[in-house]
């Protein structure tokens, strides 16, 4: 969900970014003229406003604005002064290394591991995997599982 706050006094659309806006009460200043708007947001709701209050101070800056009338004209996020700058940064339990899995959750065999080259230097069998004589120690342990009951097709 994104929310924007429409400028009337100089057609610019404000786009407030979601996630910092879902629960919030403040004020955003209009990219282009600076016009400063209250607004209230509840669960990503707008409560109350946009209302204007002239000569205010924002609390923060809309992430990018643009003038849907006027073309491309559009203010990129990290304008000083006019927007604020984008800062993509995951949470820090997305930034670990990615899992090496051999097995689904329904433990069926996966290739979600570094392999040998199975056909020559420059070879490719996309849709073909001998896992019995490519990855033997996997093939058993697919085995096992069959045995154990622990393979599932849901
Ligand atoms: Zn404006």
């Amino acid at each position: 969900m994104c929310d924007i706050i429409w400028c009337k006094k100089c057609n610019t659309v404000n786009y407030l970014d979601p996630y910092c806006f879902w629960n919030w009460e403040g004020k955003v200043n209009c990219a282009e003229c600076g016009e400063v708007y209250y607004i209230h947001m509840i669960q990503g709701h707008m409560y109350k406003g946009p209302e204007p209050r002239p000569g205010e101070k924002p609390d923060i800056h809309p992430l990018y604005a643009d003038k849907p009338y006027d073309g491309y004209t559009n203010y990129p996020p990290g304008v000083e002064g006019k927007t604020r700058p984008y800062n993509c940064t995951p949470r820090h339990i997305y930034l670990g290394r990615a899992d090496q899995r051999k097995f689904s959750i329904r433990n069926r065999p996966m290739r979600a591991w570094p392999q040998p080259p199975s056909a020559g230097i420059a070879g490719s069998q996309g849709f073909y995997w001998d896992i019995k004589k490519l990855s033997p120690e996997v093939w058993e342990e697919y085995m096992e599982k069959i045995k154990k009951g622990e393979v599932r097709d849901w």
